[in-house]
């Protein structure tokens, strides 16, 4: 009989959003008159805006003419995508990609999920804690990340992010290969500002080590300042890959396209010292595992960079973050300890003295009708939090928000 994977019998079951919407489904059996809101959403909720409509259902029509038809498309991404994001997200922030270090994909979740194979099977892997468990449990079925101890993985390094330090972490203290980074962050909605993020490219340049970054969510940074590519940061091309996606910038959850960047100056080195670059690894499995996105889907993306695109697409980014805004003033206003919602769609707070965050979940569910996502299911150091989402109707929101006045301390 087959030997499996072994790394697949040490993963915790996926327990929070089960669990969650056990405990909710419960409720609302036991209580079939009143009505949930949901603000534990992690999808969007708008419809594709019409310029992207518009570009799908005229490449659907070519794909059904004989002159127009495609089949197979490039590997890594059609000209007319690839070149749109270089010049859309790159060029028009100053920074130069070369045409061959985009790689269009169908998701930053499989991305961010895939790019450990490139990684040594004894690589040491560094995560803020809390986390987007991707990092986590990818490396966990390679077997990089030890053993389950029921809280933590024995060989991962966790890098907590708390009020102490503003939510952003000290860089690891012992010598990591790999740093996965995700900014802005899910689940606590913050940014790093560019000296923020310099201290991170600095430390990985001196020490050899690569950071996967995480920008899902840069289409909500909504402060000047805050930088929305890693690129923006000098020598950050040396030692950064970054994945990027359509998903919670334009609505694609559904409709899956994303890219990553993987310039050539990112190495690693083979087991006899010999340096390689990640880009031409990053080719190779893409070239062999992936066959590419859809035509009518690319089309899609490419329209999100036309200034039709923008104008709409940046309508609805308004839309959510004023859902966000709701919540922080909401929140604030009753005496919480808020954090993120500002450059996110999420909101991150503390829960009240001595009410751990699944408690926290049982009270605002039974006592205000409000579901929320807890803190601890992200990741040890998210204890003692609570994450909130801007993807519900301002009107629903708002009507959360004020039922927070039912909560009893
Ligand atoms: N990265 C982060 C941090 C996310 O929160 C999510 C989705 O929730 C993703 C990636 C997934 O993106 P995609 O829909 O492109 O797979």
């Amino acid at each position: 009989m087959l030997h499996i994977n072994d790394n697949y019998q040490k993963l915790p079951g996926s327990y929070l959003f089960a669990e969650t919407a056990r405990r909710t489904k419960a409720y609302q059996e036991a209580h079939p008159e009143q009505e949930i809101i949901r603000l534990g959403i992690g999808d969007v909720t708008r419809p594709l805006v019409p310029a992207v409509i518009t570009a799908m259902h005229k490449a659907v029509d070519e794909m059904g003419r004989r002159e127009t038809f495609r089949g197979y498309g490039p590997d890594f991404g059609y000209d007319f995508l690839v070149n749109a994001i270089r010049d859309g997200d790159y060029a028009s922030r100053g920074i130069d990609l070369a045409y061959d270090e985009v790689f269009v994909s169908d998701g930053a979740k499989s991305d961010v999920g895939n790019i450990q194979e490139l990684f040594a099977p004894d690589a040491v892997i560094a995560v803020t804690d809390p986390v987007y468990p991707v990092y986590v449990d990818s490396n966990a079925m390679a077997g990089r990340a030890g053993s389950w101890t029921g809280e933590r993985w024995d060989r991962l390094v966790y890098l907590p992010c708390t009020e102490e330090n503003g939510f952003v972490p000290s860089v690891p203290d012992h010598p990591v290969d790999v740093l996965y980074l995700c900014y802005p962050n899910n689940p606590t909605g913050t940014v790093l500002t560019r000296a923020q993020l310099k201290v991170f490219v600095d430390w990985a340049r001196k020490n050899g080590a690569v950071i996967i970054y995480d920008a899902a969510y840069k289409a909500f940074i909504s402060t000047p300042e805050i930088p929305l590519s890693i690129y923006e940061i000098e020598g950050a091309r040396e030692v950064a890959i970054e994945c990027c996606s359509f998903s919670k910038t334009a609505g694609f959850t559904g409709t899956r396209c994303a890219y990553t960047v993987v310039p050539h100056e990112v190495k690693g080195r083979t087991a006899d010292g010999k340096e390689v670059e990640l880009n031409a690894m990053w080719k190779r499995r893409m070239a062999t595992k992936f066959n590419g996105v859809s035509y009518p889907v690319q089309r899609a993306a490419a329209a999100v960079y036309t200034e039709e695109g923008q104008r709409q697409i940046k309508e609805v980014i308004a839309y959510y973050l004023e859902n966000a805004r709701i919540i922080r003033e909401g929140l604030s206003e009753r005496g919480f300890r808020i954090y993120g919602g500002v450059n996110a769609p999420y909101i991150w707070l503390k829960t009240p003295e001595g009410i751990d965050s699944w408690t926290f979940f049982d009270k605002l569910l039974n006592e205000c009708r409000v579901v929320g996502t807890p803190g601890a299911g992200f990741g040890p150091s998210g204890e003692g939090y609570f994450r909130l989402t801007a993807f519900n109707t301002p009107e629903k929101t708002r009507e959360a928000i004020s039922r927070l006045d039912l909560f009893k301390l």
